[in-house]
């Protein structure tokens, strides 16, 4: 699954929402989170992120990583 990471916090440029095709993409408080079990793993979201907030989970840096449990556990607590 694709993953959106710290970039994205308090930015939701949300150009990514209009990509998906499969509608995955939900708007939390602060960030955009993508539905792990929804994603298609396309890819369309990755480019058009202007702060490049968009990972493929086994591509996210180090600093980047607890952003990958951390979008599960808000769509398993729904
Ligand atoms: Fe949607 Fe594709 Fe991005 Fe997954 S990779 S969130 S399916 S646009």
């Amino acid at each position: 699954t694709y993953v959106i990471a710290q970039p994205c916090v308090d930015i939701k440029d949300k150009a990514c929402i209009e990509e998906c095709p499969v509608d995955c993409i939900y708007e939390g408080p602060r960030k955009l989170y993508i539905h792990p079990d929804e994603c298609v793993d396309c890819g369309a979201c990755e480019p058009v992120c202007p702060v490049e907030a968009v990972f493929y989970e086994s591509d996210l840096p180090d600093s980047l990583r607890d952003y990958r449990t951390a979008d599960r556990e808000v769509f398993v607590e729904l």
